[in-house]
């Protein structure tokens, strides 16, 4: 680490943020952040015990009246101002966030603006927050629709994108008058720390984001779940957790947002520009080193063209250099954590032995940080356990189809429905794949679909409710009818 990294990690609070105030656990734990370039203790932060986590409540619970009483322009201009504060403080938020994270400063880069962009978007939003007026069919009565904030939420986000995966949550809860309690995930939770200090300063009330870290999650997080104070659980993670969670939601009919796991097709057709396939593949497949939800898992190219793709979707894979997200020079990082490295190596071994041919890479790097060669398999058998798992890792395997009924019906066999991907210049077939998908979102001749205009999310195991777009500010916002008769 240098110097400057040092003085970065030193600068950002690692303690709880309740009502306002950074304080450490109520017993003094604490846990360590990793760096997973090298395994080494990047920081220390609170390691919160259950009654710190009902304090981060009872703060969110004592905010919630008069914040959601605040004039929605007066929320709105702090979103507007914490997106121009991020923006100044880029640099300083991607090193970070590669620091505890691994991924390239550059793809760091890129989270932080995509990140920031929700807070833009969702300040544009918090004034146009609307009810109806109308007659009843019969004359007799008027109705009056009003809508108001859920009330204090609890938001539990992942590692893969530290910083975007809470400004999506965060955005529209400031936006809509929700108070909250923020858990990041335990492996990376600097840049939460630092973005909510940010907040901070910039004017958020005490009390409105309450910051929680802790190993025991479990146990700090179940109480709250069932505490009836709590009126909203946001949760973006894996489909296990997230529907552990669910259940445990049912006891008091939580309003609950689910973004969970995927294993989003990629379908390539014949018709299809081939370089922009490829193109499309690299970001589809590579961005976040393959560890994002929208991460292409399963590629489906027509019998025609699939050598041609997967000769040249291997030359680009080939051409990758792995190293530490900090150095220049370096395209893909190390995998979050052992586990994670040793999972990947599995799902390989496993299509292997199931008869798939390596094109390239195929194996980790020995040696310290967890790194996993950008890999391409071909033949992937339907029974390899990687056409129904998510890989979570830089590994592209690739098999072929014959007709796009056959693509359809491969693509659609699975429990997920997060993102997928189509690449075709017919715009006929465009219109019968989008309908026929059974996917919460669907990339045309694009690698990347995520938008802080869009709505984004799933369908089936991968969750329900949309973050971004107009939909995202919905989850937060309860509607009240009144009848008035006149
Ligand atoms: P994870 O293990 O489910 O963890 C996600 C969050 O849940 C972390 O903050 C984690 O805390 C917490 N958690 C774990 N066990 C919990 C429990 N019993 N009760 C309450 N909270 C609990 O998932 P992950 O490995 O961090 O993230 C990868 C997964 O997230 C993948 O499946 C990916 O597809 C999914 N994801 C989905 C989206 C989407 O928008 N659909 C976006 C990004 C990622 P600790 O860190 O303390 O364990």
């Amino acid at each position: 680490m240098t110097i400057t990294q040092k003085s970065l990690i030193d600068s950002v609070p690692k303690g709880l943020l309740i009502a306002g105030q950074w304080r450490p656990a109520a017993d003094g734990a604490t846990l360590d952040v990793e760096d997973p370039s090298t395994g080494g203790v990047l920081a220390q932060v609170a390691d919160a015990g259950p009654a710190d986590g009902k304090a981060a409540l009872d703060a969110a619970v004592a905010a919630q009246e008069d914040w959601a009483r605040t004039a929605p322009r007066e929320r709105g201009e702090i979103l507007r101002a914490a997106f121009e504060r991020i923006t100044a403080q880029a640099e300083e938020l991607a090193t970070l966030m590669t620091l505890e994270m691994g991924k390239t400063l550059a793809e760091s880069r890129g989270e932080v603006i995509y990140g920031a962009e929700f807070f833009r978007w969702f300040s544009e939003e918090a004034v146009r927050i609307h009810g109806r007026w109308s007659t009843a069919p019969n004359g007799a009565t008027r109705l009056l629709t009003m809508k108001k904030p859920v009330g204090p939420t609890l938001m539990i986000t992942p590692w893969n994108f530290p910083l975007a995966m809470g400004t999506r949550k965060i955005g529209p809860a400031i936006a809509a008058g929700c108070t909250m309690v923020m858990k990041p995930a335990s492996q990376t939770p600097l840049t939460m720390l630092a973005l909510a200090e940010l907040l901070r300063e910039v004017g958020l009330p005490a009390g409105v984001l309450n910051v929680v870290t802790t190993s025991s999650t479990g146990e700090v997080m179940e109480p709250l779940v069932r505490d009836p104070r709590l009126r909203k659980l946001t949760f973006t993670g894996s489909t296990g957790v997230g529907r552990k969670l669910v259940e445990q939601s049912a006891e008091q009919l939580l309003r609950v947002s689910m973004e969970l796991g995927g294993n989003a097709p990629f379908i390539v057709f014949e018709d299809a520009d081939l370089d922009r396939a490829v193109e499309g593949a690299m970001l589809a497949k590579m961005r976040n080193i393959g560890e994002a939800c929208t991460a292409a898992n399963r590629f489906f190219v027509h019998e025609s063209v699939a050598d041609d793709f997967a000769t040249k979707f291997a030359e680009r894979m080939r051409g990758l250099t792995l190293g530490k997200g900090t150095k220049k020079g370096v395209d893909v990082g190390p995998l979050i954590d052992a586990k994670a490295r040793d999972g990947v190596s599995e799902l390989v071994q496993d299509a292997r032995d199931k008869g798939a041919t390596v094109v390239t890479g195929g194996s980790a790097v020995p040696g310290r940080g967890y790194f996993f060669e950008p890999t391409v398999l071909t033949d992937v058998p339907m029974d390899a356990r990687m056409m129904t798992e998510e890989i979570f890792g830089p590994v592209a395997p690739i098999a072929t189809f014959a007709t796009e009924e056959e693509a359809v019906r491969r693509a659609n066999s699975t429990e997920y429905g997060l993102a997928s991907y189509v690449f075709t210049n017919d715009l006929s077939r465009v219109i019968r794949v989008s309908e026929a998908l059974e996917y919460g979102m669907i990339g045309v001749n694009q690698g990347i679909i995520s938008n802080p205009a869009a709505p984004f999310g799933g369908v089936k195991a991968s969750g329900f409710g949309r973050e971004g777009g107009f939909e995202g500010i919905e989850e937060y916002l309860e509607t009240t009818y009144v009848g008035i008769a006149p």
